[in-house]
């Protein structure tokens, strides 16, 4: 008895062997595939089918990357010069040099450093760990069965099919071809597909680009199909030989990130301009060197204020976060800017089948120029009546009828299953239903698929909206029993089905009670009426037809052969909308985004949809791919804005529509799901894969996927978009305002008390932006979606950060803080230089300033609602951030070793009521503000 597994070593190349060869070298079966048992230890033996991954940045890049950061650089300088400066002073002074400051900055930046790689390591991770989360599904036969695995799980010696729209993952040697076009690129650069043959033999020094035989990971299938007997896996294979070419985690900065980055180049230059006109200033002032201690000591205390140092880490932080809630609510994002771009999106333009509908089709009726019959029955169970005008019947007594049920299970690559007691579909659901009518009417796949052998086949695509399947009686006895169905067919039979208008134009005669006739135009008209009849009661129509062949039709020869043929009739499915889009679309509306549906069906299905979804309302011009080809780009530019649904499209038609709509300034989310839709994908803002049903090319080419292919899916992905650039917009005031409130009380503080010294040394500075401000931060970045969120239009994604009153609101604020700290500043020192400790009033402010923060941050949660009237709740991080925070500030004041450290003075309770006082007027001042644009609001609506 052979072994069960295949020798040590395999061979390198697999191209000069023949197909049976291969199968012996890999002890697999051309029928039945791999064992359980085989699989097992295969995997074993050869490890998971996986890519070492060598993508995404290592950790290294990203610590150094840390320090990159052009505010870091700028501590770094705060804080050599502050040691110079100590260590002069302590020199004259005779003591030993501590440079405390200088220390403190360095271990601030190192952990500010650790804390920002820890932070994007971890981003990192998780944005890989969403890759793995759509990793590709393979169909297999293993143990006679066909079923979808994880590629991952691949072994050699597998049986892999392919189909259009499949990315190949792994190397093999194909045993079957049907018009098998493969795009190499990955691989050999060729942009061009390649087209591939099973049964060819090639010599041995065949190139890599020419081997037609073999298919090889990480190439994408294109068109037809195959089966390939698995060579080689995981790092075994071509791919897994080049390593740079593997793809690697997408991580680009969001234009958010981006606008961030260039913010702080100002902020920098900006501090580095102020250093400098106050240390030039003031000694221009003095007229002497004297005073340039003191100078500098303020300016390097500015420049830290300046720079808000936490700022870059919150918002990766949010950006993470906002990934985790979309893909909890089944949104996967494939690369992070499209979290940002999500909050703008004005036009959301989706595919019908599976995403505004089930995806679960139930043939309602099919019908022959003479005879309808109604199916009953639910789901996929094939189990249902046939009626006719209401009586019990027998398709088996119609022999159009039993044509064109023939005709349904042989033009069909579905497989209906029965998987733990429940009935499912594996392939097109479309088809699927094609195959549970005809069990229903007692016909069996099995043995027709037996019997009646695949010569040749057309397969079905976007653009030809119509398939094709020869077959070919080899005797093995069911010529009699085929000439019941079809008069007069001998050897080969073409069937076809497709969209109805068009499989119809191909026909030129009909069948008609059981005998072929010329086609009529009334027959024509007929059929077509019945067609739009049933169309515009929301139903998918397919039409059927045949013809007899004398020979095997060559590939490629679609056009020519698929032409005179025999009309057999329709078939109507049900594809019920899923019942939650109907108000995904109307919070779409109220969120002023406009969904368009685009879709390869029927006009009058498409708009019978539409219209019971909400998308279009009775009447609205729908415009078709033919009328769409008919306008040139300012045609469809005019009707853009009118028409909510496009049917019979092509996948090129939709990159058009999308150009269309991107011209006119709209921001374009789109969804697609095969091979060709990639280009569209890639135009859109947000291009959007299915992940159920889409193939992996799209999915290479989205931005997002869809867990759950479902409509309502994107418009969640919207709204935490929304909430996203809020919260991101609420932190940046909140952190900004605080800077600029310390920049102008220190920069007050010579002016007001000029033998005072500065309120705030760099490290305390320091401390606020990354403690005291950072933490509150990291919990307003987690703050719920407000109610009106969907509530209102979209903003501008070209819309500066600061637009719509956030600049103003940082500068009120920022003002405001400092008048209160510069006010209680005046008081507390002429209060501590008779207090026993004239330093005192330093340490006032510093607390001051922290704590008015808080207050800040509790009311700053909604820009409408007081805070009384949010649910404190709502965000328990807010509360406990703040707590926090506020015991951090008493410890630096009631610590001893901390007091030390932070160069803090004692205070009294009654010092620190006052603090307490002043802060308190901060969070008062943003809850009137609330009131006050709410009145004056009210009043000029009212
Ligand atoms: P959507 O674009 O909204 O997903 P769709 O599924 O109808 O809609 P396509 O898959 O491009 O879009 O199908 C276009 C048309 O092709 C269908 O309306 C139908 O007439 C026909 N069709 C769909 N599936 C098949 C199939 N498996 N075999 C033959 N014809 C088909």
């Amino acid at each position: 008895m052979a072994s069960d597994s295949p020798p040590d070593s395999l061979p390198s190349v697999w191209h000069n062997l023949e197909t049976e060869k291969a199968l012996r070298l890999l002890q697999s079966d051309r029928q039945t595939g791999l064992t359980a048992q085989q699989v097992q230890e295969r995997l074993q033996r050869y490890g998971l089918n996986e890519l070492e991954e060598r993508g995404g940045r290592s950790n290294w890049a990203i610590l150094v990357d840390q320090f990159k950061n052009i505010m870091l650089l700028m501590l770094i300088a705060v804080a050599i010069i502050s040691a110079i400066i100590d260590i002069r002073s302590a020199l004259a002074e005779g003591v030993t040099p501590v440079p405390k400051d200088a220390i403190s900055i360095f271990a601030i930046v190192i952990l500010n450093g650790a804390l920002g790689y820890i932070q994007e390591s971890r981003a990192e991770k998780a944005l890989a760990a969403l890759k793995q989360l759509a990793s590709p599904k393979v169909r297999v036969i293993r143990d006679s069965r066909t079923m979808d695995i994880d590629s991952k799980e691949l072994v050699p010696g597998d049986l892999m099919l392919l189909e259009a729209g499949v990315q190949v993952s792994a190397d093999g040697r194909l045993l079957e071809s049907s018009n098998l076009q493969v795009r190499e690129a990955a691989l050999t650069g060729e942009a061009h597909a390649a087209n591939k043959r099973a049964e060819i033999e090639l010599p041995d020094d065949t190139q890599l680009g020419d081997r037609i035989n073999l298919v090889y990971q990480g190439t994408e299938v294109i068109q037809g199909r195959g089966t390939v007997l698995v060579t080689g896996t995981g790092m075994k294979t071509e791919l897994g030989r080049i390593a740079e070419l593997l793809q690697s985690v997408e991580s680009e900065p969001t234009p958010l990130q981006q606008r961030m980055t260039q913010l702080g180049n100002v902020l920098v230059s900006g501090s580095l301009a102020l250093v400098a006109l106050v240390v030039i200033g003031g000694l221009l002032r003095a007229g002497s060197w004297e005073p340039l201690e003191d100078l500098l000591e303020v300016s390097l205390s500015m420049a830290v204020a300046v720079v808000p140092e936490g700022l870059p880490a919150v918002i990766t932080v949010t950006l993470a976060l906002g990934t985790q809630r979309m893909v909890r609510r089944h949104a996967l994002i494939r690369r992070l800017p499209a979290v940002e771009t999500l909050g703008s999106v004005t036009n959301i333009c989706s595919d019908k089948t599976g995403t505004l509908t089930q995806n679960k089709m139930v043939v309602q009726s099919l019908h022959t120029v003479d005879a309808s019959l109604r199916v009953t029955g639910e789901g996929y169970d094939p189990t249902g009546e046939f009626y006719h005008d209401n009586e019990v019947a027998s398709p088996q007594d119609r022999p159009d009828l039993k044509a064109l049920l023939l005709a349904c299970i042989i033009c069909n690559d579905s497989i209906l299953q029965k998987e733990n007691g429940v009935w499912t579909i594996l392939g097109d659901p479309t088809e699927g239903a094609l195959l549970v009518v005809a069990s229903k009417a007692g016909l069996d796949r099995h043995y027709w698929t037996e019997h009646l052998p695949r010569a040749a086949e057309f397969p079905f695509s976007s653009e030809r909206k119509r398939m094709s399947v020869i077959v070919k009686d080899e005797g093995r006895g069911a010529k009699d029993e085929l000439a019941s169905f079809i008069p007069g067919a001998e050897s080969l039979v073409l069937f076809c089905k497709g969209s109805p208008e068009l499989v119809l134009e191909r026909c030129q005669q009909i069948r008609v009670g059981g005998q072929v006739q010329p086609l009529t135009e009334a027959h024509r008209n007929q059929v077509l009426q019945t067609n739009n009849n049933l169309a515009s009661r929301g139903l998918r129509v397919l039409g059927f037809a045949y013809k007899l062949l004398n020979q095997v039709p060559a590939e490629g020869s679609d056009e020519t052969t698929e032409q005179e043929l025999v009309w057999l009739g329709l078939v109507d499915m049900l594809d019920a909308p899923r019942p939650e889009v109907r108000d995904a679309v109307a919070k779409c509306r109220t969120a002023g985004i406009r969904p368009i549906m685009i879709t390869g069906d029927h006009q009058l299905t498409a708009q019978a949809i539409a219209e019971d979804l909400g998308i279009a309302k009775p009447g609205d011009r729908v415009l078709t791919g033919r009328e769409l080809e008919r306008l040139d780009a300012a045609g469809l530019e005019q009707e853009i804005d009118h028409v909510s649904v496009y049917a019979r499209v092509a996948p090129e038609h939709k990159l058009r529509i999308v150009q269309a709509l991107q011209r006119q300034g709209k921001v374009v989310a789109m969804t697609g799901d095969g091979v060709n839709d990639a280009p569209a994908l890639k135009q859109a803002d947000i291009g959007i894969a299915m992940g159920i049903t889409g193939t992996d090319v799209s999915k290479e080419a989205s931005d997002m996927v869809l867990l759950d292919d479902n409509f309502a899916t994107i418009v969640a992905a919207t709204e935490e978009g929304r909430v996203v650039y809020t919260n991101i917009r609420r932190f940046i005031k909140y952190i900004l305002g605080s800077n600029i409130g310390e920049v102008l009380t220190i920069a007050a503080s010579p002016i007001l008390l000029p033998m005072g010294g500065v309120p705030l040394t760099p490290l305390q500075i320091l401390w606020m932006n990354l403690v005291t401000d950072g933490l509150p931060a990291l919990a307003l970045a987690v703050e719920p979606a407000e109610p009106n969120v969907m509530n209102r239009p979209p903003h501008d994604p070209e819309e500066n950060i600061f637009a719509r009153g956030l600049g103003l609101y940082m500068v009120r604020i920022g003002i405001i803080l400092a008048i209160l700290a510069i006010a209680l500043m005046v008081w507390s020192y002429n209060y501590s230089q008779q207090s026993g400790d004239p330093e005192r009033w330093k340490t006032m402010v510093f607390t001051t300033l922290c704590l008015a923060q808080m207050g800040h941050a509790m009311a700053i949660r909604s820009n409408s609602r007081l805070t009384i009237e949010l649910n404190p709740f709502s965000n328990p991080f807010i509360l406990m951030a703040v707590g926090l925070t506020t015991i951090l500030q008493l410890l630096l004041v009631y610590v001893e070793p901390l007091r030390n450290f932070f160069g803090t003075h004692y205070l009294s309770p009654f010092e620190l009521a006052v603090c307490i006082g002043f802060s308190s007027l901060m969070f008062v001042w943003v809850e009137l503000e609330k009131l006050f644009i709410r009145l004056f609001l009210s009043r000029r609506m009212g």
